[in-house]
């Protein structure tokens, strides 16, 4: 009987946080204040977020210690499992191996509490008593609001309006582990008054939920922000993910050779792929593939330069590949990739051809979804079926090129909560959103005068 499951022991849960900035040729360049345009120092994030997610942020060294606490809390679900897709494989008539690291067993179901853990820990270790958090799909907010509940301190969120509405359930999650929870755009901030003023039906967007959160921690004393993504110290800590993996993959004798993730803000991408991107740096013909949505395709259709984190312009400018800060993209149903940026590790990858991105509709994916679902029992949440659907790709070329390849993807999350979105799939009503060029131009023209990168 082939082996289906690779298990590690308690005692393999990684002691260290790898940190890819150390093996990179070239770093992506600095985030910039948004008021001097000159690159911010650590006294300019110090009002909202603990120095030690600070220094990570800015670090060079290689491997970073995680506290004994951090990885006593990772052991409620460290070391996830890695499983071989046998199914899948059958499904699909194919010779390739498929094999996928399953984050969906975390108490949230999804990677988000690899970091919503030590960002909970260093916050608490430096006195903060509240955070203040954006969330999409309500994965973030549920795994922040879980990590606040263990180190005893307030957790509120400010959750994406069109996900509010249709994921009642991840509202009782937060409410349930004790985090307050509001729509956004709220009433609670200036930042909200003004876009309800404008717009009173928005769908709201992570953008405009970042500029709430940011502000109600920056005029607040006993506040800090925690982002679920996109900065540096948040993908470092997801590398959990990929360091379990390669340890698994050794157990099964098999090397990828192609690594796949979705992409939202690129933190479980990053978390699977940085620790084999070593490899491909000294040489290795590894590939790297990141899959987003076609309805918010920010590395395959985005513009590379600087532009703000949130819709406000509050935040540090980014280097990144960006749909505009203003973008407001279409209310698919994968929440947690509506995001008009993109990490600046990732975006830099991509800009510097490490990392190959690729787009796809949400029928397509959800199409992958129940294949899934069907072949592996586990029902995906709808991010990584867009990982699904460029696994599936992937093995379409390898019988095209008749190779057989090893292919490893991050099932960072199960769909539990979203049967909303399978019943749209499964009835017929799902719809994809083709975006015009115009409108992405539009969107675009918000990143002229901010500053560009060569
Ligand atoms: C948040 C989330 C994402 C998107 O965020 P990344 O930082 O790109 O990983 C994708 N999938 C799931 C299940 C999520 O919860």
């Amino acid at each position: 009987m082939a082996q289906r499951r690779y298990l590690l022991s308690e005692d393999a849960i990684p002691t260290r946080w790898y940190n890819v900035a150390a093996d990179l040729s070239s770093m992506p360049p600095p985030p910039l204040h948004p008021g001097t345009g000159q690159p911010i120092g650590p006294d300019d994030l110090s009002p909202i977020f603990p120095m030690a997610l600070i220094e990570q942020e800015v670090s060079g060294e290689r491997w970073i210690p995680i506290p004994d606490p951090v990885r006593e809390i990772y052991s409620m679900w460290r070391p996830t499992p890695l499983h071989r897709a046998l199914g899948l494989e059958r499904a699909l008539g194919t010779t390739c191996r498929i094999f996928y690291k399953y984050e969906g067993v975390s108490p949230a179901g999804s990677h988000k509490p690899n970091t919503s853990v030590p960002q909970a820990y260093y916050n608490r270790e430096e006195g903060v008593t509240r955070l203040a958090t954006e969330t999409g799909a309500g994965q973030w907010g549920s795994a922040l609001a879980f990590a606040c509940g263990l180190f005893g301190i307030t957790c509120k969120v400010f959750m994406v309006r069109a996900s509010y509405d249709s994921k009642p359930y991840r509202q009782s999650m937060i409410r349930t582990w004790g985090g307050e929870i509001v729509a956004s755009p709220s009433p609670d901030t200036a930042a909200g008054r003004a876009i309800l003023e404008a717009t009173p039906d928005s769908t709201g967007s992570l953008g405009m939920a970042i500029s709430e959160a940011v502000e109600d921690a920056a005029t607040r004393d006993d506040t800090n922000y925690a982002l679920g993504s996109v900065l540096n110290h948040v993908l470092l800590h997801q590398t959990v993910v990929g360091q379990e993996a390669r340890a698994q993959l050794a157990m099964a004798g098999a090397e990828p050779d192609v690594v796949i993730g979705c992409v939202g803000g690129g933190s479980n991408f990053a978390g699977l792929a940085f620790p084999f991107l070593a490899d491909k740096a000294a040489g290795s013909d590894i590939r790297i593939v990141a899959a987003e949505p076609a309805a918010c395709p920010t590395l395959t259709r985005g513009h590379y330069g600087y532009d703000f984190g949130d819709t406000a312009g509050m935040t540090p400018l980014l280097a990144m590949h960006s749909l505009g800060h203003g973008f407001v993209p279409p209310a698919i149903h994968s929440g947690g990739l509506r995001y008009h940026g993109m990490a600046p590790l990732v975006s830099h990858l991509v800009h510097t051809g490490l990392v190959e991105a690729r787009a796809y509709t949400q029928s397509e994916c959800f199409a992958e979804a129940v294949r899934f679902a069907r072949a592996e029992g586990i029902v995906p949440a709808p991010e990584p079926s867009h990982a699904i659907r460029a696994v599936v790709e992937e093995v379409e070329r390898a019988e095209q090129e008749g190779v057989e390849r090893t292919i490893l993807f991050n099932l960072c999350g199960h769909g539990n909560f979203d049967m909303a979105a399978y019943d749209a799939y499964l009835s017929g009503t799902m719809t994809d959103i083709e975006l015009p060029q115009e409108e992405l131009d539009r969107a675009a023209a918000e990143m002229e005068g901010l500053p560009t990168l060569g």
